[in-house]
């Protein structure tokens, strides 16, 4: 079976590589470059590059020929630029996934794999959520993911694919490069002494760290039969913007950190941003999923991975 991973120079994607062809698998990744890396595959010498952009028809054409499965990692995934750029993740998640689909029909690839995010679930009433919830996005952002998942799903009806959207928390680990924990790194590297945190700090976050994401995501492809399913993926519990601070300033080994807050809106950091989210995970646990680290974990390792890839 040959496999293609959209993204698979970024963070998650080549994480899940790695996986893939540890496996066996002949894997094939297609990749702009715009966030991801080509350092993060360079120890892979069986995997082929082709270094295009999903929202050339040609390139999504060239990309699928002979491929079995996919797994579409690719996207803009900074939320906070959905707000002052709503045309960026309109064309490089929603245009870029119907090119991807459309290639996919036209090539017989059949099975697909989605990254998909919480963000669809915008801010729900109640926490946990389980994937039963309305899909209420608040962020351009995670409309553009709620919009892939239903292109996706009409797809998997009318033309026989099997997919899976996998609905994500803050995803961490080694090779990450966007997001809360790297932002508090930098600003820390830049000053020591002070620690601007965008919002209130209370708002809260689901996170799962890499591994168990990758474990999630191949578990659902392997044991889902029906032809559309969507997974929450997330460590059963969560934790604040201000304990991920903590956690940030003593791996870093840094005392007396002056804290200043920037809500806007209820407490946000952006308009867009979600004050309270967390997910419930009983779906993919009845997979056999089991996260091995929880939230607080998962973020106190992230810290300390990132702090020695970029100190
Ligand atoms: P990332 O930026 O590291 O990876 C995205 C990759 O896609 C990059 O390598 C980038 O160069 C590539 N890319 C972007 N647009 C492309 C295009 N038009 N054509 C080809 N390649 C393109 O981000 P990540 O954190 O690894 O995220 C991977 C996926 O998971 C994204 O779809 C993201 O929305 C989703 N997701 C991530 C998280 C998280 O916390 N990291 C949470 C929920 C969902």
């Amino acid at each position: 079976m040959k496999i293609l991973v959209t993204g698979g120079a970024g963070f998650i994607g080549s994480h899940l590589v790695d996986r893939l062809a540890a496996e066996g698998r002949q894997v094939r990744v297609i990749d702009n470059l715009s966030s991801g890396r080509l350092e993060n595959l360079a120890h892979r010498r069986d995997v082929q590059v082709i270094i295009g952009d999903l929202k050339n028809p040609q390139d999504a054409q060239k990309a699928v020929r002979g491929v079995d499965a996919v797994f579409h990692f690719a996207a803009n995934p900074e939320v906070r630029v959905s707000t002052t750029n709503p045309d960026i993740h309109f064309s490089e998640n929603v245009v870029a996934t119907f090119n991807l689909l459309e290639a996919m029909r036209k090539n017989d690839a059949t099975q697909l794999v989605f990254a998909s995010s919480s963000s669809v679930y915008g801010e729900p009433p109640q926490i946990p959520v389980d994937e039963e919830a309305p899909l209420r996005p608040v962020s351009v952002y995670g409309a553009s993911k709620a919009a892939c998942e239903n292109l996706i799903h009409a797809y998997a009806k009318l033309y026989g694919f099997r997919a899976v959207a996998l609905r994500y928390a803050n995803v961490v680990g080694p090779r990450l490069r966007h997001g809360v924990i790297w932002d508090l790194i930098n600003k820390l590297k830049k000053n020591p002494h002070e620690l601007e945190i965008l919002g209130d700090g209370k708002q809260v976050r689901s996170y799962i760290y890499i591994d168990d994401a990758v474990e999630a995501t191949l578990l659902a492809w392997k044991k889902t039969n029906d032809a559309y399913a969507a997974y929450n993926v997330a460590a059963a519990d969560w934790i604040t913007v201000d304990e991920v601070a903590d956690q940030v300033i003593e791996a870093m080994g840094l005392a007396n950190v002056k804290k200043t807050y920037k809500p806007v809106l209820h407490g946000v950091g952006w308009p867009g941003d979600v004050k309270k989210i967390a997910l419930k995970i009983d779906k993919i646990k009845q997979l056999g999923f089991k996260p091995q680290l929880n939230s607080k974990e998962a973020t106190k390792l992230t810290a300390k991975n990132l702090i020695s890839e970029i100190l």
